[in-house]
């Protein structure tokens, strides 16, 4: 199972080189990327998918937001590391800009040429089919790709015991941690296809240990991830519960209560996760055959320190304005506001062993998503102006209480935020040295919401 790659346009240069079965590649007649993927599918018919292909529809409307079906010139699914590093080392070649897809954050359509995909549901199904009861510690809901998950850290329902999925993952750390053997695997490596089409592994303590170490949340800025191998864990059964709660005053405050003693107090059971949200956008989202599928999806995040003045803000004028919209009246709308509860317990885990990029001070916060779905792209510029100005509203009233927390989650960012302003300064500097190694010519992978 490999990344897609879908070409998005651009200019092409002439030059010449060798397929991976050693076949010279002529470049002399490109000229656009129609001509680029028109090459592809000659040199590789079995990886080259044209818009007039059976197949290319339904890769291209993939994606879980129905705004990211953009029509690309081709989409190339690579077959093994060899074949993406040819596919890469040609785009770069070519000059044409392209972007890579892991899961698309979609919701999983069930069609037989579809179940390669790179989504979390097929690792539990196949952990489930070892009857080994391991597990690993990996996204919350099924359809949520992999590759994406892990290179933004990734929250999971195992992260407040053992931290985000992309950390903590070392020997030495696993080892000071867990000294009960818990876990049994303990191989964390990403194979990369690098900028200049290598492909190296990189380890919490090998040659590649700094490209680890920024691949842990530094997205796609470094390089093609085409292999992670997670370490396993015994897990004895796991409930799961779904409850609803209804409408009113009190229920509110005794929500945001209940929420708000589980971040101060979690950490003592990191057996325990909850994502509380205020009307269900997520599950909604992926029930049977994906009911929200087709639709405009996009998250925004507000962070916040534990307190409930500022849960109750964001709560009230986050809906106060959703009704002062009339979004309620948009075809397909629906809303959700997901008060992600990280504990104490839950940043300590994730800065054990080699550390993490993120520097998260070591106390209860909130990372809430606000998730907004709606059906016509003439309705963007509405949701537009809404999140802009609804959220400037909210962060203006976090301040004036000193509640706001610098560090936004990076798996649940908005286009139209900064995610790395909230990383340690450091941090930033080095994982800009750590690009600079690894894509030198500054432009080959490109993290569409924040580049370092
Ligand atoms: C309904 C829903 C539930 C979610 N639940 C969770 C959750 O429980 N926990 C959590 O942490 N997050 C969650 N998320 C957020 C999710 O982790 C991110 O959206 C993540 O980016 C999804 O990964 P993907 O592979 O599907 O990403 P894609 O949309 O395919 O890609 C995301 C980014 O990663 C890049 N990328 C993808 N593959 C590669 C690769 N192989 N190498 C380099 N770059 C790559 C892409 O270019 C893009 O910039 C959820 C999202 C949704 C929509």
């Amino acid at each position: 199972m490999y990344p897609k790659l879908l070409t998005v346009g651009g200019m092409v240069t002439s030059a010449a080189a060798f397929n991976f079965r050693g076949q010279r590649l002529d470049f002399n007649s490109i000229s656009d990327p129609s001509t680029t993927c028109n090459f592809f599918k000659q040199s590789y018919p079995n990886m080259t998918l044209l818009p007039t292909d059976s197949g290319y529809l339904d890769e291209n409307a993939l994606s879980w937001n129905a705004g990211a079906w953009l029509g690309p010139a081709c989409v190339l699914t690579p077959a093994s590391a060899e074949q993406l590093s040819c596919a890469v080392k040609s785009l770069v070649k070519f000059q044409t800009p392209f972007a890579m897809r892991g899961g698309g954050q979609c919701h999983r359509r069930r069609r037989e040429h579809q179940l390669d995909q790179l989504i979390w549901g097929e690792v539990y199904t196949f952990l489930n089919t070892t009857g080994t009861g391991k597990m690993v510690v990996g996204g919350r809901h099924a359809p949520v790709g992999i590759p994406g998950l892990l290179l933004g850290g990734g929250i999971s329902f195992f992260s407040y015991d053992y931290g985000f999925a992309s950390t903590n993952g070392n020997m030495q750390g696993v080892e000071v941690l867990f000294p009960s053997q818990l876990f049994t695997y303990v191989v964390l490596t990403q194979n990369c296809a690098l900028a200049n089409s290598t492909i190296i592994q990189a380890t919490p303590s090998g040659t590649y240990s700094d490209l680890f170490w920024a691949l842990q949340e530094g997205g796609n800025s470094f390089c093609l991830a085409t292999k992670s191998m997670l370490r396993t864990f015994d897990s004895s059964a796991v409930g799961l519960a779904n409850p609803l709660y209804g409408f009113g005053d009190d229920i509110k405050t005794n929500w945001l209560t209940s929420i708000f003693n589980y971040v101060q107090n979690g950490s003592s059971d990191g057996k325990a996760a909850i994502i509380p949200v205020r009307r269900s956008a997520c599950i909604i989202a992926f029930k049977g055959e994906g009911e929200s599928h087709g639709l405009n999806q996009r998250f925004h995040v507000i962070s916040h320190t534990a307190t409930l003045e500022a849960m109750n803000i964001v709560h009230d004028n986050f809906f106060d304005a959703v009704k002062k919209y009339d979004l309620g009246s948009l075809d397909g709308f629906f809303v959700g506001l997901a008060w992600n509860s990280i504990t104490t317990k839950f940043i300590e885990t994730s800065k054990a062993g080699i550390r993490c990029p993120r520097g998260v001070p070591e106390e209860p916060v909130f990372w809430i998503e606000e998730s907004l779905t709606w059906g016509s792209a003439e309705d963007t510029p509405l949701i537009d102006d809404f999140l802009a100005t609804t959220n400037a509203n909210i962060m203006a009233q976090l301040e004036v209480i000193d509640a706001t927390s610098a560090y936004i989650y990076f798996n649940d960012v908005d286009e139209t935020q900064d995610v790395f302003a909230g990383y340690p300064a450091a941090n930033v500097e080095r994982m800009k040295t750590i690009r600079d190694i690894y894509d030198p010519g500054y432009g080959v992978y490109e993290f569409d919401a924040g580049r370092i």
